[in-house]
């Protein structure tokens, strides 16, 4: 059995001082019962705990680290930016090089900058509600968007792990506006639109959801918002703050009229955008009266990691990424038939991730039919291993460009001792 005394009295003091010891959720292991490992520092592929343990990483950061860990070119931006100073308060050149980088890999005409995908989103929403004079939104349940007000009804991720359909202190108000519709049925959004006419502002979906496990839209699936929206003057957010350049260079692209973006474009600090047409985001102050702003906003450090990470994804690194992931996904799966246990591998790209369930998973509900037991006994087992999965059933798996043949090795042994656990349950 690997130690972990050190992870554990990190757990006891932090849970003095920081509620549920963690920053957020999700790390607290709820979903799979235990105590969080806590990370000393990380290279690489790997991540290595306050005990000395070292982990094959396939969460990423949940998303930002696709180069891996502490590279080095990365970290020389940084440093180079940090010793020039750390934040301005006002416009620096560097923000160009980045918004240029975006919008030449993207449908946007045109982004600002913010500091996390939830800032994001919600600006995103605000716009489409400034533009179009209208308050409604309908999101898709299981999809999550961040934390702010309005999305918090039907949410993935997190707020899927705990169980919560909702969350205390979000008044009534504040989702009386959010219309929840479960995924891949587009008759169901058609049906909010007539019943709720000339009243939608906007349809925001995942671009390919990752919040719920992976699900994979159906053929047509956004075009059909797209067009949907177009025929009720209504605007599409395609939310890209998972997809954004890491299934490819601009992300999935799929029509809209606004985008979100976050995790990779921050290469592990702090950035995230919202864009689109330019008709839109030129409503925004100071050019128009959408108000919206940020002390933080394209803060330089940010900047220098982002706009690093993304010069360094070329794309001989996404068809790296993308045959890691199938190479990943598939010596899963066939741990899992071999041990015999059901489970469906969810694969519409580099993301990807497996419900320990018989079926097809095309929605939420499908995706809570899965034996969260069995997830648990899986990770748990891989932890041991030396493999950090995503502590949640309802979350996708990352691969990062620094895995090496090695790794691919030491998964096979243990994903099929944590499929022979996963049997047990
Ligand atoms: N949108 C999507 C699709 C996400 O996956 C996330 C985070 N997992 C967010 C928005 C919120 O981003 P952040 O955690 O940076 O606020």
């Amino acid at each position: 059995m690997r130690k972990h005394t050190e992870s554990e009295l990190c757990a006891e003091r932090a849970a003095t001082v920081i509620p549920g010891g963690v920053n957020s959720p999700v790390r607290a292991f709820g979903g799979v019962g235990g105590t969080p490992v806590f990370i000393k520092e990380a290279r690489g592929s790997r991540l290595i705990d306050v005990d000395g343990n070292s982990y094959l990483d396939l969460v990423g950061s949940w998303g930002p680290m696709i180069l891996g860990h502490a590279h080095p070119e990365v970290v020389a931006a940084v440093q180079e930016a940090a010793a020039k100073g750390t934040s301005f308060g006002a416009p620096t050149s560097g923000e160009i090089d980045l918004a240029e980088e975006i919008t030449s890999r993207t449908n946007c005409e045109e982004i600002r900058l913010v500091s996390s995908g939830t800032e994001a989103t919600m600006s995103a929403l605000r716009v489409a509600r400034g533009a179009t004079g209208r308050d409604k939104v309908v999101k898709f349940a299981g999809c999550y968007h961040g934390h702010a007000d309005a999305f918090l009804a039907a949410a993935g991720s997190g707020v899927a792990t705990l169980g919560a359909p909702d969350s205390p202190g979000v008044p009534a108000s504040a989702t009386a506006d959010t219309i929840v519709v479960p995924y891949n049925d587009i008759d169901a959004v058609a049906a909010a639109f007539e019943q709720n006419e000339g009243q939608i502002a906007a349809v925001i979906t995942e671009a390919v959801p990752g919040n719920m496990g992976c699900v994979a839209p159906a053929d047509g699936f956004n075009q059909k918002l797209y067009d949907l929206t177009r025929a009720n003057g209504a605007l599409l957010i395609s939310d890209e703050v998972m997809t954004g350049f890491r299934v490819g260079p601009g992300g999935v692209k799929a029509p809209a009229d606004l985008y979100t973006y976050g995790k990779v474009m921050g290469g592990g600090l702090p950035a995230a955008a919202f864009g689109g047409r330019r008709d839109l985001m030129e409503q925004l102050a100071p050019v128009g009266p959408i108000y919206q702003a940020g002390t933080l906003s394209g803060n330089p450090l940010a900047v220098a990691a982002g706009l690093t990470t993304l010069r360094l994804l070329t794309d001989d690194v996404y068809e790296k990424l993308d045959g890691l992931a199938e190479q990943i996904g598939k010596m899963a799966s066939s741990a899992l038939s071999e041990a015999g246990v059901a489970h469906y591998l969810s694969a519409p790209g580099n993301l990807f991730s497996i419900f320990f369930s018989e079926n097809r998973v095309t929605n939420f509900n499908e995706a809570k039919a899965q034996n969260t037991g069995q997830y648990a006994a899986f990770f748990h087992t891989l932890l041991e291993e030396g493999v950090h999965l995503p502590p949640s059933a309802f979350e996708c798996w990352f691969v990062s460009a620094a895995m090496t043949g090695e790794d691919l090795s030491h998964l096979e042994t243990a994903f099929s001792r944590a499929a022979r656990k996963a049997a047990t349950v």
